[in-house]
Parts: structure tokens; sequence; C-alpha cells
């Protein structure tokens, strides 16, 4: 094992407070937020359970980089939305889509910075 991957090899959590692993050396039964989510799997209610770190040499950021991990164990399938969620998600976007002023829905959310459909800005700045 290289000095590097020694420095993160932590699985006790003695120096880095959790288990810290170096890149792909996790157990196979931990996972980052973006692997259980490919799973169709949510972490829960369990916090971090470990971390992976890494050296980043990424130019101009040069430093230890942490990606945390979840134990799948613990993890639970992922919520689909209820139909009642689901209209009230289609809800708010209708809103976020209607003009205040012509209250027209615009086909499009309205771009915040003016609040109203482009239509009616393009007349008020007429
Ligand atoms: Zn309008």
């Amino acid at each position: 094992m290289s000095r590097i991957r020694a420095r993160f090899w932590d699985p006790s959590g003695d120096r880095h407070g959790i288990p810290t692993y170096p890149w792909q050396m996790a157990p196979p039964h931990l996972l980052t937020l973006r692997q259980l989510a490919a799973r169709g799997l949510r972490p829960g209610g369990q916090g971090v359970q470990a971390q992976i770190l890494w050296a980043s040499r990424r130019h101009g950021a040069p430093g230890v980089r942490a990606a945390y991990l979840y134990d799948v164990r613990f993890a639970l399938p992922k919520r689909t939305p209820t139909p009642a969620q689901l209209a009230a998600l289609a809800k708010a976007t209708a809103a976020r889509r209607t003009c205040p002023k012509c209250e027209q829905d615009a086909g499009y959310v309205l771009p915040r910075h003016l609040g109203i459909c482009l239509d009616c800005a393009q007349e008020m700045a007429a």
C-alpha cells in the first residue's frame, strides 16, 4: 500500500473520526448517495457511516476530497411520490408558469427577475 493510501486507510475511524478508506477500497456494503440512488435506494434514517478520502490533483484546487458513504443494509427504497404529492407539484409548477399580469399560463416558468411573462415584460418596456 502506498503512503498516500495508508494515510487514508482508517477503517476504525481512530484518526479521522469515522471509518475512512482510500479511493476504491471501501467495503462493498458502503455506497455513496449516487450509488444508492442508482439502486433505487435512499439512506433512510442513517447518517454518514464512513468516508472515502483522496488527494485531488485537480489544478487550481489541490487538496483532500471526501465522498460520504452510507450502509446499504440500512438503506430504504426510494419514495415514489403519491398522486397527491404529484398533484401538489403540478399545481406549484403551474403557479410558476402563470403570469400575474395577464393571468395566462405562459407555457414556461416565468423568469424570476421579471415575475411576469415575456409578452407582458415586452409590452411594459415598449
Ligand atoms: Zn403576461
